[in-house]
């Protein structure tokens, strides 16, 4: 299987022979390969969105919300095909896939709604004979550039809000599971949207800093880790571009000692193995306040000692699946290694899983330190994958102090019973996103997604609201249909009379 790009509204492929290798990472296999865009390509990809660009700003909001809804309704009959794709190519048992795929279906039923998110305000007579009033207009060519741990949801966070504005679009997806976004522009396709109002174009960082320098690229959506977000935010405003690069994570679940228990290692384990760990907002730190480390950690190994792993497509139910490459499964590995030299207590080990009938999958299964201390690079780093670290203080203060010293703040949680303690901790805690009892607090379609400090570079949030405000440029309209009978220079500051 070799993965074109998709420009102009069909498959095109690279201009060069360069490419990636595709894996299922459940057996290891190499299943395809994916070009890697050179100049051409994205200058093709780009024009091909300027072009559409000129008719898509002034196509009706009717048009507009007639082609979301058949999208919307593609997607809901497609459902199973892109989770498959998913799984095949990320390693993420096919539920998971599945509420993926759901997550990013909210975001086009939010998308159906862009007459009412678009309506101006309008205020007549400001002055005498004079009306004011506000729009919202396209920027123009948009990119947008995703990571590998959701290669559905992400773009979703991104096409429709930008698409439903006005704008025309290049999406450059991960180079690791690219064929899920190729599903999504054939079903827009289908769903009637017009050639050129979204591309796909594949490849490697050299894409990615064409399109952040392409002189017709007005704005640029970024999802993707720390390092590489900032890298975006700094090259793609140097270059005059509005930018939004939501970056990587830390997320701490703090639990209180009247939490229940119970419900908390749920919590923490589901947050913190569901997708292997491979999720911007998977718990990587549970902070156990006073005791509650010697209730906890014995209730979380109960739990995770039941987890089902295995391949994600598998006939049976997994719970839990492969890594999304080896690289990255050795990386992860790694850092098992050396939280072991760095002193922590290693409580679960998952290193020496086997699975089954897939001796080369990319496995690793879950790994728990308990006694982790802030000083460690196992605390400090994203790790993203299966390894999750306690750390226990002795009071609520020096929990909230140590999530706000971190220096990442895309979401966190905390677990209590007191809703008093709960009050405070929603308003003192410097991250994006918050939980109160729910261990992966992903806002929905409706509200807007995104961290704070270096979870987020930009001032927009992605989806909802904020990402109208970011995908539309607010314009302000004065208007005098004067009085046939008025007439008369005046040299002063206008003023309303
Ligand atoms: P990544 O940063 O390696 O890659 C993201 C995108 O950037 C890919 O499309 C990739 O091709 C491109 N890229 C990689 N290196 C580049 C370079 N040097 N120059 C320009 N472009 C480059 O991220 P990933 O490994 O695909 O995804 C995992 C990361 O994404 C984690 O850090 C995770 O926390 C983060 N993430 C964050 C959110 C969020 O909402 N904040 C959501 C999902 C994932």
């Amino acid at each position: 299987m070799i993965i074109d790009h998709w420009i102009d509204g069909g498959r095109v492929p690279n201009s060069t022979p360069d490419q990636a290798p595709i894996t299922d990472p459940a057996t290891g296999h190499e299943t395809g390969q994916v070009g890697l865009a050179a100049s051409t390509d994205i200058d093709a990809a780009v024009a091909s969105a300027k072009r559409a660009f000129a008719t898509w700003r002034d196509a009706s909001l009717a048009r507009r919300t007639e082609i979301m809804f058949s999208f919307r309704r593609l997607l809901d009959d497609n459902r199973s095909r892109l989770a498959e794709a998913i799984t095949t190519q990320h390693g993420k048992v096919f539920a998971d896939a599945l509420g993926e795929v759901q997550r990013g279906i909210e975001v086009a039923e939010f998308a159906c709604g862009i007459p009412h998110l678009l309506r101006g305000e309008m205020t007549p007579d400001v002055s005498t004979s004079v009306d004011a009033f506000s729009m919202r207009q396209p920027l123009g060519v948009v990119a947008g550039i995703t990571p590998f741990n959701f290669p559905i949801m992400v773009p979703m966070w991104m096409v429709p809000m930008a698409i439903a504005c006005g704008n025309t679009f290049v999406l450059k997806p991960s180079e690791k599971d690219p064929a899920g976004s190729m599903l999504l522009a054939e079903l827009f396709g289908d769903a009637g949207l017009p050639p050129g109002v979204l591309n796909v174009l594949h490849g490697d960082a050299n894409a990615v800093n064409g399109l952040l320098d392409h002189p017709d690229v007005s704005a640029v959506s970024f999802v993707g880790s720390t390092p590489i977000a900032r890298h975006i935010y700094q090259r793609a405003t140097a270059a005059g571009k509005r930018v939004q690069a939501l970056g990587g994570a830390k997320n701490h679940m703090v639990v209180l000692p009247d939490a229940d228990i119970g419900q908390a290692a749920d919590a923490a384990v589901s947050a913190g193995y569901g997708s292997a760990g491979e999720r911007c907002m998977a718990i990587s730190v549970v902070v156990a306040v006073g005791d509650v480390g010697d209730r906890l950690i014995p209730a979380m190994v109960e739990r995770t000692n039941a987890l089902r792993i295995g391949p994600g497509m598998s006939e049976q139910p997994m719970d839990m699946g492969a890594l999304v490459t080896a690289a990255h499964r050795d990386r992860v590995r790694g850092y098992v290694d050396l939280g072991e030299s760095e002193g922590a207590e290693l409580v679960l080990d998952g290193r020496d899983l086997h699975v089954e009938g897939h001796p080369d999958g990319f496995w690793l299964g879950p790994c728990l330190f308990d006694r982790v201390t802030p000083d460690m690079k196992i605390y400090q780093d994203e790790i993203f994958g299966p390894v999750l670290a306690v750390v226990r203080v002795d009071t609520y203060d020096e929990a909230v102090a140590l999530v706000n010293a971190n220096p990442y703040g895309n979401g966190t949680a905390i677990f209590t019973n007191d809703g008093g303690a709960a009050r405070l901790f929603q308003r003192e805690v410097q991250v994006g996103m918050v939980g109160i009892n729910v261990p992966i607090p992903v806002p929905m379609a409706y509200h807007s997604f995104g961290g704070w400090k270096d979870s987020l570079f930009g001032d927009t949030h992605v989806y909802g609201a904020e990402g109208v405000k970011f995908y539309t440029r607010y314009k302000a309209v004065t208007v005098r249909w004067p009085d046939p009978n008025e007439r008369g220079v005046d040299l002063g500051f206008p003023q309303a009379t």
